[in-house]
């Protein structure tokens, strides 16, 4: 902060005495000039090579002045580098052309509704589960003994006939894990690793035809295609039809499931299946989440109407993945708790160990999965924490390493029901360098040639995508067949708090950086507000000659990139709060940005929607018709409501609302006059009441009022009201009682309201209405009781607060845990 501040007033002086000495050097230049142009064939020649010097010399300094004051922008406001995705990547130089759709109607997304989801949680609850996840829990010791190399689990044994009737089938998924924004801001991410992953992802998949990958975040792979030619698409275009690559989920992002709301979660999916069906022609088929915090019933349900059959998830208690291993029930349909019949069901594979890296997706024992990372080979980078190297495979090994791997793969099919097995290969950004994709594939295609070259073994090990697995899986289980029953068992209920080891409950995540949270919270509303309010405006615009000057397609490029931003922030290290500052900064940027833009745009489509003669209609975006009725000034700062300056002349003051039903609800906004009052269309007065702005516990502002009032709003639609300043104001004025319980300072009044200061309250203190009557404790001022007045019942109410302290451990509570050092302590 300290830093930009020093660039901004260093660039701020660089740019005076530019533009200050560009002056002198431009009246200087007006002397050289000659006085008359009928003079210019008799300038001698001397004059006209200086004159040439000077101009020039002027170009350099207008260049120079042109990079100072795009420096002091990106300085100042930091956005236009950080939003407009690609700029600094000079691989993705054209997001507008490539990125953001054209103004064309999409292909209709027609969704069937069942009849079972518009009814609203019957009483009798659901159809009843295999397992209940609220049972599952009454089960659990939650005692975490040792359980050898599988630390959390158990020891697997199996008997080696097991596969002689039906082979082992195992399919090795590579994937890479990119976060879009964690330790480094997404921009940065890309520019040093996703951009080098997928390049690389493209030349390598076509060297072999058996090798296959997997990708699911469609913000870097959208960012990554605007950059790359028709030759090195079209070559995607082919790995996607062969099956080599597979988009999982298809999200813009791998959302978080226990921060976002279920609008931001569709919002952010719909995002990214837009961009897959205009620019691949792709429908995901299965999820891919293996790093969210714990999982929710309601990602399962989204994915399951966006088209999806299959999931994957891995972020589970481990004591539940330990009961779930030992009761076989890691692959399971996962059902709505009030689902009467099937119709929500998705096939959901819970991956069994303590990560989603290769040393715990092999089998149990990390130790020997490490060997099978060909990235941790000897004179790597990166290495086995558990100090024995992977080694190259060749004749002279290969069976012994081929058996090795087998026994952990026949180990880990041992916790599911079939013998059809999901083997993930890849960590966090892996396989940005070349070299990593040539010690994987070739490593494990001569482990599996050895393996399925000795029917012995029987197993078939091969490459596959996530969809392959499940395909498989379901064949084997035949149960895409009618009448088959059910292999799996139904599963109902969520996955919420995670814990990844001993007391680890990752529930610190709910509160972290609330603010942000709170902000992206405004930009959904504000989304949804401004994608309603321009689709009405269009309507208009289509049909009306007179609005041609409204801006469909820069305002349509506006919301788009709202979307995104809104999107990228459903990241699970985004409105979880777990990222670095720097990049916290970068998100909030996003957003605060992306909301001015919308702000624009529901300003610019109501001005349209609200004109009575469309032909008076002027767009001139220096001066907007409408100012909003709060400004936030920078990305980390509190908005600050806007005081509408009340005159004799009456002002219009817009309400919309953004929701399908009709509403009807007290609208408060800040005034400078205590005499306002407020007309309704017809110009008549309606009841408001005055109220004062209060700046602290006993001051009152002297030049702010809030105004509110009673609005009546259509769904979805917009009403006009007055504002206006009258002597003869018929606005109530709020009524005041300060209980100063001692305190020497008085309330700072301007006498308009009335103030009653009580330094002892010597009766009960109470709140009433005509439903109810509550009374507050005279120390704390918190509620004790509520009286209901239609059946005269009295309830005792009680407020605590309570904190916690942090561990003694090396281990604390942070942006991701909470761990207190006991029960919560009452501090009030
Ligand atoms: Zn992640």
């Amino acid at each position: 902060m300290k830093l930009s501040r020093q660039i901004t007033v260093l660039g701020s002086a660089i740019f005076c005495v530019v533009i200050f000495s560009l002056y002198l050097m431009l009246d200087r230049g007006q002397f050289d000039q000659p006085k008359s142009p009928h003079r210019e064939g008799g300038f001698p020649k001397g004059q006209l090579s200086i004159l040439q010097e000077k101009i020039d010399h002027l170009e350099r300094l207008l260049a120079e002045n042109n990079e100072i004051i795009s420096n002091i922008r990106d300085s100042v406001i930091n956005l236009s580098d950080s939003v407009k995705d690609g700029l600094k990547n000079p691989e993705a130089i054209n997001i507008s052309r490539g990125s953001f759709s054209p103004l064309l109607p999409s292909a209709p997304a027609l969704l069937p509704i069942n009849k079972e989801d518009c009814q609203f949680a019957p009483v009798s609850g659901s159809q009843k589960s295999d397992v209940q996840m609220l049972d599952v829990y009454d089960i659990l010791p939650f005692d975490n003994p040792d359980g050898g190399v599988w630390k959390q689990g158990f020891d697997i044994t199996y008997d080696e006939h097991e596969w002689d009737n039906e082979i082992l089938q195992v399919f090795l998924v590579p994937h890479s894990h990119n976060d879009p924004g964690w330790l480094k801001t997404f921009d940065d991410y890309f520019r040093d690793q996703t951009q080098h992953i997928l390049n690389n992802m493209v030349v390598k998949l076509q060297e072999d035809k058996q090798r296959k990958f997997i990708w699911s975040e469609i913000s870097y792979f959208s960012k990554w295609w605007d950059g790359i030619d028709s030759q090195k698409r079209d070559a995607v275009k082919k790995l996607i039809d062969q099956q080599q690559l597979e988009i999982v989920t298809g999200g813009w992002v791998m959302a978080d499931e226990a921060s976002p709301h279920y609008f931001s979660l569709i919002d952010q999916l719909i995002e990214g299946h837009q961009w897959l069906e205009k620019n691949l022609g792709v429908k995901p088929k299965a999820g891919w989440a293996v790093d969210p915090f714990g999982h929710s019933p309601t990602m399962a349900y989204i994915l399951k109407r966006s088209g999806l059959s299959n999931m994957l998830i891995q972020r589970i208690h481990y004591s539940i993945k330990k009961h779930f291993a030992s009761k076989k029930t890691l692959e399971f349909f996962w059902r709505q708790n009030w689902d009467l019949g099937s119709s929500t069901d998705i096939l959901c594979h819970m991956m069994p160990f303590y990560s989603y890296d290769v040393p715990h997706t092999c089998g149990p024992d990390p130790k020997i999965c490490c060997q099978f990372d060909f990235k941790r080979l000897p004179g790597g980078r990166i290495s086995c924490p558990w100090r024995v190297p992977p080694e190259p495979i060749h004749e002279g090994n290969v069976e012994h390493r081929a058996w090795m791997l087998l026994d952990q793969y026949r180990k880990k099919s041992k916790l599911y029901r079939t013998k059809v097995l999901l083997v993930p290969l890849g960590d966090d950004f892996r396989y940005s360098d070349s070299s990593e994709w040539d010690q994987q594939y070739q490593n494990y295609q001569k482990l599996f040639d050895y393996m399925n070259s000795h029917p012995e073994l029987h197993v078939k090990a091969q490459f596959g995508t996530l969809s392959n697995f499940f395909e498989a899986l379901r064949k084997t289980t035949n149960i895409d067949e009618s009448n088959s029953p059910s292999f799996f068992p139904v599963l109902s209920g969520d996955f919420f708090t995670y814990a990844d080891r001993d007391d680890h409950y990752w529930s610190g995540y709910f509160t972290s950086r609330p603010f942000y949270k709170r902000l992206e919270r405004v930009l959904e509303s504000h989304l949804r507000s401004a994608e309603i309010l321009y689709s009405l405006a269009q309507v208009h615009v289509q049909r009306s000659s007179k609005l041609q000057a409204f801006p469909s397609g820069e305002h349509y490029k506006l919301l788009t990139e709202a979307r995104r931003n809104f999107g990228l922030f459903q990241h699970h290290d985004a409105i979880t709060g777990t990222a670095k500052d720097w990049v916290v900064v970068d998100y909030g940027t996003r957003l605060y940005h992306s909301l001015m833009n919308l702000k624009k745009v529901i300003v610019d489509a109501v001005h349209v929607l609200v004109l009575k003669d469309k032909g008076t209609y002027i767009y001139n975006p220096s001066a907007p018709f409408f100012s909003m009725d709060d400004v936030q000034k920078a990305q980390d700062a509190l908005p600050q409501k806007t005081v509408i300056k009340v005159t004799g002349h009456p002002r219009s003051l817009v309400i919309y609302n953004p929701l399908e039903q009709e509403r009807t609800s007290v609208v408060s906004v800040y005034v400078n006059s205590p005499k306002s009052k407020v007309l309704n269309a017809a110009g008549k007065t309606i009841k408001a009441q005055i109220s004062a702005v209060w700046e602290g516990a006993t001051a009152m502002s002297p030049d702010t009022y809030q105004v509110s009032f009673l609005a009546h709003l259509p769904p979805l639609g917009l009403a006009v009201y007055q504002l206006v300043e009258s002597r003869d104001a018929e606005s109530v004025k709020a009524e005041y009682t300060v209980f100063t319980r001692g305190r020497s300072n008085k309330v700072l009044s301007d006498g308009i309201f009335h103030v009653n200061e009580l330094d002892n309250i010597v009766t009960d203190l109470t709140i009433e209405n005509s439903y109810l009557k509550l009374l507050f404790s005279q120390t704390s001022g918190l509620l004790e009781q509520i009286k209901l007045k239609d059946d005269g019942k009295t309830h005792n109410v009680k407020v605590g607060f309570t904190w916690y302290g942090t561990t003694n451990n090396r281990d604390k509570s942070g942006a991701y845990l909470f761990l207190p050092d006991g029960d919560g302590k009452v501090c009030l």
